[in-house]
């Protein structure tokens, strides 16, 4: 979430002026969330920002927030405060870090909290652990795997009730005129998203991948700075793609993400490009029907799931756009999703003969990892992609 380290403190103008502007969008939108005055939702990861927006609300996704806590050097403690509360060591440190800073009270306080169950429904019952503790209501969605008509229209009228208790409730309007203009910046941002992405079809371009993932995990799409800032990479990975960098072989991250300072990335980063699974899925290069905004969004919702069969379709896609070489998959510790999902990954690799690794991380509590533990195998991986 800050200024560029490292090779990218190296890089050109263009891609440093992006990163400082996110990094000040962050800082700004943080700010708020805790003035007196602000309307914050709580939101799971990947929720329709575009329907907080339009009730003139501030979303704090957060799982996404747990990551900063992985920089912080308090960690052990926000980490002790869940276990003195009995919260089992199993659970990811994706749940276990924000439950420790909601009991440190340190994140914002919602006026409401809303949730999907996505990508799991671990993140789901600790929404609903977040509304309880601060006593507000929270709003659930259920989203099913199956995309369908009826899939696509359970999950809008969902949406539409939301939004009506949302007004109900809270005095959150959301005026459909609001909620076209969230959606119209949504996609106003998005198309330059998806320019960016296109770019590293044909060009390897070091640093994008990593500013993309940091927009997704942002999921601040329906914001009209996002369309500022979404412009701005696109012009740097435009600029950046008349020089025509180089690049390593490409590897795909598959799995969660950790802070861009990470040993982990900072040392294949010398050998390969990384590029992030996230920003190249389907549902992130869509833009939303501007005259069926909820049937869209609910659309795009059913897309987030991490569905094995429509994965796979995915991945054939993607490996074949950008070339990829290898799959990096990361296995964080408590994450049944990741587990879930990866002998799927291991198989699809296989057959299509692309050179892959697991690891076992965890990205946020340094208790549960030790680079060293690691790094012999991500060496031989390495060596195996030369
Ligand atoms: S179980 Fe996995 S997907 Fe769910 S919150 Fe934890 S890390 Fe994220």
């Amino acid at each position: 979430m800050g200024e560029p380290h490292g090779d990218r403190a190296a890089a050109p103008d263009a891609l440093i002026k992006a990163i400082r502007m996110r990094s000040v969008m962050n800082c700004h939108r943080l700010a708020e969330a805790y003035r007196e005055t602000s309307k914050v939702a709580y939101v799971s990861e990947q929720f329709p920002t575009e329907v907080v927006f339009a009730a003139g609300a501030m979303p704090w996704n957060i799982e996404s927030m747990a990551i900063m806590l992985a920089q912080s050097v308090d960690v052990n403690r926000i980490f002790q405060l869940t276990q003195e509360k009995g919260l089992s060591r199993d659970i990811c440190s994706f749940l276990r870090g924000p439950h420790g800073m909601m009991l440190a009270n340190c994140y914002p306080t919602p006026d409401v909290v809303l949730t999907n169950d996505q990508p799991c429904e671990g993140l789901a019952k600790q929404m609903c652990l977040a509304g309880k503790r601060f006593d507000v209501p929270v709003i659930a969605m259920n989203t099913p795997e199956s995309f369908d008509e009826d899939a696509i229209g359970y999950v809008a009228r969902q949406i539409e009730r939301m939004r009506e208790r949302m007004a109900a409730e809270l005095g959150l309007e959301g005026s459909s005129e609001s909620l076209q203009r969230a959606v119209a910046f949504s996609n106003d941002a998005r198309e330059y998203y998806r320019k960016t992405v296109a770019l590293l079809e044909t060009h390897k371009l070091p640093g994008i991948s990593r500013e993309l993932q940091e927009i997704f995990g942002m999921n601040y799409f329906g914001a009209r700075e996002n369309v500022t800032l979404c412009k701005a990479l696109y012009q740097a990975a435009a600029e950046l793609a008349k020089a025509a960098p180089g690049g390593g072989k490409r590897v795909i991250w598959i799995g969660q993400v950790p802070e861009e300072t990470h040993e982990l990335l900072r040392h294949m980063s010398r050998e390969v490009e990384i590029l992030y699974w996230a920003p190249l899925w389907n549902a992130n290069l869509r833009s939303l029907d501007e005259t069926r905004s909820l049937h869209s969004i609910a659309e795009r919702a059913i897309l987030y799931h991490w569905n094995a069969e429509r994965m796979s379709v995915e991945l054939e896609r993607i490996c074949d756009r950008f070339s990829v070489e290898g799959f990096v998959i990361v296995n964080v510790w408590g994450c049944r999703n990741i587990a879930g999902i990866s002998p799927m990954l291991r198989d699809f690799a296989a057959r299509r003969k692309i050179k892959h690794i697991t690891i076992n991380v965890d990205l946020v509590d340094r208790n549960n990892y030790a680079f060293n533990h690691v790094k012999n195998r991500v060496d031989a991986f390495l060596e195996l992609m030369q």
